[in-house]
């Protein structure tokens, strides 16, 4: 690991991994946030005190449930379900559900942890969680990602609601599980209630830019990074991994900005397209058709290329937006970044950085935005749909737009300033956890120990 916690920590992480054996992704979520605490063990220990940092690091409440579901063939599937519920300081939990066969607690425990931090630097009254499933929605038909989705919510509809815990999308949860997903809390319920769940379709209580909101935020997130240091995304080449929601609206308003986006990729590999990715052929291929990056270059044609095995991050580039999945930019990664010129990097998905690599790029002074900061307008938008369900209203795509760009502003400032309140100027990792925390702490300590 790069970086010291401070030794007034050092107990709390201890007993956090004894608490928590084998489950390395939280370990690795709570490591970060505790290095960036050492400013204020020293400067305000009221803040670093045993008693607020070891109930952050333990979820307020924790479900896991069985998910039964036949198949096509008749056959019968038991997957696991997640909901953690880490932190409601601030508002109820909120955070998405992620559906890939990778899910198990660990996981859900980092995000949902870094969901509290992230939460907190929108400005918004909104705690932290996050849920999700084993189950893999690739391969299986509509009708069993319906069936399996009604199954799911059979047992997460007790523990949610508008005031209590409203989850989102995340990896494999799209608007159409979410559809079948709100329609079964309904009919379980016997209430329309439009806020217990976001990112829902237009027609029936979802906010326009709830889509785009995860990738275009990060992109005005680079450019509010790039305009502290007088310069503009126009003429730039950037690499985005992934080519889910976050990378294609990443792309997107990159491409509107005037950059010039060559690469994105999928777990089957990545495809480089020098002349600049063609948006609509890769929307089609992986909204509409759900389609692999190989139907993309088989239609492209011969500006481009697919890389099945090797790194994306060996194609050079001014900017990287990993915006794939957790840890999946590692040291040597970083390396051929920084060898190749990198500029800056923003994450798109949550913790796609190792604590390694982020300490080649510090070291190189590439600036680095984490996750909890550039990617949070994704669930700033949810609260804004939130917003406008609660008083029975839907904004313009304009207005929607706006007020995001002015939500990735603040967050941006919150974490340069924080970053140079406390001794560290430019370093986002710092500015982010540090703001972030202490919003939550401070509202702990008003409520009292519970
Ligand atoms: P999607 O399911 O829409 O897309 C995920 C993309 O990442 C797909 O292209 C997928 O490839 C690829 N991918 C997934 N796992 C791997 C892997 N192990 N190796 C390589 N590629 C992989 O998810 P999202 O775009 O919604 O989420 C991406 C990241 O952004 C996640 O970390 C998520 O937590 C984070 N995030 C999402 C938000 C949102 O609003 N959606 C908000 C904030 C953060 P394939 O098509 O082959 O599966």
């Amino acid at each position: 690991m790069p970086a010291e916690i401070h030794p007034r920590l050092q107990p709390v992480f201890d007993e956090f991994l004894a608490r928590n054996p084998g489950e390395k992704e939280f370990h690795q979520a709570v490591y970060e946030v505790l290095v960036s605490l050492t400013p204020i063990a020293g400067k305000k220990p009221e803040y670093a005190q045993w008693s607020i940092l070891r109930r952050m690091c333990e979820p307020e409440r924790q479900i896991i449930f069985r998910v039964p579901w036949m198949d096509d063939e008749g056959t019968v599937r038991i997957n696991r379900g997640f909901r953690v519920e880490f932190n409601s300081a601030l508002g109820p939990y909120k955070g998405g559900l992620r559906f890939h066969p990778s899910v198990n607690l660990s996981i859900i425990k980092f995000l949902g942890f870094e969901q509290v931090y992230k939460n907190s630097l929108t400005g918004m009254p909104i705690g932290g969680g996050k849920g999700g499933s084993d189950f893999d929605p690739k391969g299986r038909s509509k009708a069993e990602v319906m069936r399996f989705c009604q199954s799911f919510m059979t047992e997460l509809y007790r523990h949610i609601g508008e005031y209590t815990d409203v989850p989102a999308g995340d990896i494999g949860v799209g608007t159409r599980e979410l559809g079948f997903l709100f329609g079964q809390y309904k009919r379980i319920t016997n209430r329309y209630e439009s806020g217990v769940l976001t990112g829902k379709g237009q027609s029936w209580g979802g906010s326009l830019v709830r889509t785009e909101a995860t990738g275009y935020g990060a992109v005005f997130f680079v450019e509010e990074m790039l305009r502290a240091r007088g310069e503009d995304l126009q003429g730039r080449r950037i690499v985005v991994s992934g080519s889910g929601n976050v990378a294609i609206y990443a792309i997107e308003k990159a491409q509107q900005r005037g950059a010039t986006v060559i690469a994105c990729s999928d777990s089957n590999g990545y495809v480089v397209d020098e002349s600049g990715l063609d948006l609509d052929l890769l929307k089609d291929v992986k909204e509409e058709r759900r389609g692999r990056l190989s139907d993309y270059v088989s239609e492209r044609g011969s500006s481009c290329r697919h890389v099945t095995n090797g790194s994306i991050w060996q194609v050079p580039c001014d900017i990287a937006l990993p915006s794939a999945t957790q840890n999946e930019l590692g040291v040597d990664d970083a390396k051929a970044l920084v060898g190749n010129g990198v500029r800056l990097v923003a994450e798109g998905a949550n913790m796609p950085c190792t604590p390694e690599a982020v300490e080649i790029f510090t070291q190189a002074g590439v600036p680095y935005a984490p996750g909890k900061a550039s990617n949070a307008g994704g669930v700033a938008t949810s609260a804004l749909e939130m917003q406008q369900n609660a008083s029975r209203d839907s904004w313009t795509f304009e207005d929607t737009e706006t007020r995001l760009g002015e939500i990735m502003r603040a967050i941006h400032t919150r974490c340069a300033e924080t970053a140079a309140e406390y001794g560290n100027p430019g370093n986002y990792v710092m500015g982010a956890n540090l703001a972030g925390y202490l919003k939550v702490a401070d509202a702990m300590v008003a409520q009292g120990l519970i």
